[in-house]
């Protein structure tokens, strides 16, 4: 086994619960925009939440990992039949993005995620890759990362290899140098894996691997990382 020196993380269902952060962050953002029009907006069902989102997909694929772009164009869908010049609308729509964000960014870390990283990052390089649009350096915790990079720099979303040869060039780390750790079989484990990075699953349901006859090294629970790494790659 090679010795390790970068480890990049994905970080939405890696870090912290990705489903409960953005229903709440969706909620609150309805709540300030009613508050702010004064009126009620029909918001749909989460059917037409999605289908709204694929429809604007449609028209302008590159909305697809630039999900603050398409955040941005769905508030307008709902909201501009309250505006009558897009001077106001447009205002209106930062200051909205700008909420979701905010929210976006009100994350409860998984129990020692934070303990682990402080610890690793003494030891080890380490890189985000995501393909969301949270960023590290918004909740404290980007002096511990090398590097952040997300769809909208690589202008494409994992498992594609646009984020892997990114980290490759930033870190000059050879991947069978780099582990890459996240919680999406495809997205991290396959993307990574494809071209020769060493993975690691975050499976923490402890589902089981049923993509191929190979499961990846994997992990339930943070405080188990470290010791994990170590048994597989060495000290
Ligand atoms: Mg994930």
């Amino acid at each position: 086994m090679p010795k390790i020196k970068l480890i990049t993380f994905d970080l939405d269902d890696t870090f912290w619960d990705i489903r409960s952060t953005i229903i709440n962050a969706e909620m609150n953002s309805r709540k300030w925009s009613e508050d702010k029009i004064g009126r009620k907006i029909e918001w749909g069902t989460f059917e037409d939440f999605m289908k709204i989102r694929s429809q604007l997909v449609k028209e302008d694929p590159s909305l697809e990992y630039d999900l603050g772009m398409l955040r941005k164009k769905t508030i307008a869908y709902h909201v501009k039949k309250f505006f009558k010049n897009s001077k106001d609308l447009n205002k209106f729509i930062e200051d909205a993005y700008n909420f979701f964000l905010r929210e976006r960014h009100k994350v409860t870390f998984y129990d020692d995620v934070i303990e682990v990283l402080e610890e690793l990052s003494s030891k080890y390089r380490l890189g985000v890759l995501t393909n969301g649009n949270a960023d590290v350096n918004k909740l404290g915790i980007g002096h511990l990362f090398d590097f952040s990079i997300s769809s909208m720099d690589v202008k494409s979303n994992k498992p594609d290899q646009a984020h892997f040869v990114k980290a490759r060039e930033l870190s000059q780390v050879d991947f069978n140098e780099t582990l890459h750790v996240g919680d999406h079989p495809v997205n991290d484990v396959l993307g990574a894996r494809e071209l020769g990075i060493n993975t690691m699953w975050f499976n923490l349901n402890n589902l089981n691997w049923d993509i191929d006859n190979n499961p990846p090294i994997q992990f339930t629970k943070w405080s188990q990382f470290k010791d994990l790494v170590e048994s597989s790659y060495g000290k």
